[in-house]
């Protein structure tokens, strides 16, 4: 855990697998709000998924591998090895037990999740628990979404630093440097028999060769 005064900021994520595009907008988010660390939480295989091309203790090792040579990054096991099912809520209730309810929780998540949200378990509590701090992602905008675009504007937090302040509470809308990648297609171009290389840490694909996952 962090020093107790610093905000505690996590990405969850199904990171199957995990690529540049989790790890670069984790990085400039630490950097952004010049955080000792930020955790990735991978959560447990949504039970709809069909054919997973490999196991939730394989997801997280990999995001393990990723951030081993990365102080600023760290791998959360909460979810994955919870026997609990993997919400959101469990692991926002879970982590503010930990923090106490002073310290500051940011949720990072991509517009694209953050355009989903509705369809989550109960995510009008969320903000009770955390902040949420909602990145840029190439294809994805508020564009008619009037839903959460209110709701950004209804919560928006003044800066980085009123994210400081305050427990939970607010959404901030952050820029990144615009990254294409996403799992899916790393999946599938794994399927075809096509190189994954350079959109994700090479360690990360050596694994999934030795393992041979997503069909390889
Ligand atoms: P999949 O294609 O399987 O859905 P994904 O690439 O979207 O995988 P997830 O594990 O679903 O990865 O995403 C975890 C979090 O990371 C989400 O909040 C998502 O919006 C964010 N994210 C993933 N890829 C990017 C990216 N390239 N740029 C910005 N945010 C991203
Ligand atoms: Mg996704």
């Amino acid at each position: 855990m962090m020093p107790d005064t610093e905000p505690f900021v996590f990405m969850g994520g199904t990171f199957d697998p995990v690529h540049n595009g989790h790890l670069r907008t984790a990085l400039e988010i630490q950097q952004w709000l010049d955080l000792p660390q930020l955790c990735l939480i991978p959560s447990k295989m949504p039970v709809h998924r069909d054919e997973p091309g490999c196991t939730s203790e394989q997801r997280l090792a990999m995001v393990q591998i990723a951030v081993a040579d990365e102080p600023r990054l760290c791998a959360d096991d909460r979810e994955i090895l919870s026997d609990k099912p993997s919400y959101s809520l469990l692991t926002l209730e879970s982590l503010r037990e930990e923090l106490g309810p002073q310290r500051s929780l940011c949720m990072v998540m991509g517009m694209d999740a953050y355009l989903g949200l509705p369809n989550w378990h109960r995510w009008e509590r969320f903000l009770d628990l955390c902040h949420i701090i909602v990145v840029t992602r190439p294809g994805y905008s508020f564009q008619d979404d009037t839903q959460m675009r209110n709701f950004s504007d209804r919560h928006a937090a003044q800066s980085a630093e009123t994210l400081r302040q305050m427990p939970a509470g607010r959404v901030l809308l952050h820029e990144l440097t615009p990254l294409g990648i996403s799992a899916t297609q790393i999946r599938r171009l794994i399927a075809k028999g096509d190189s994954p290389r350079y959109l994700m840490p090479d360690a990360v694909w050596d694994y999934i060769q030795t393992n041979r996952l997503y069909g390889f």
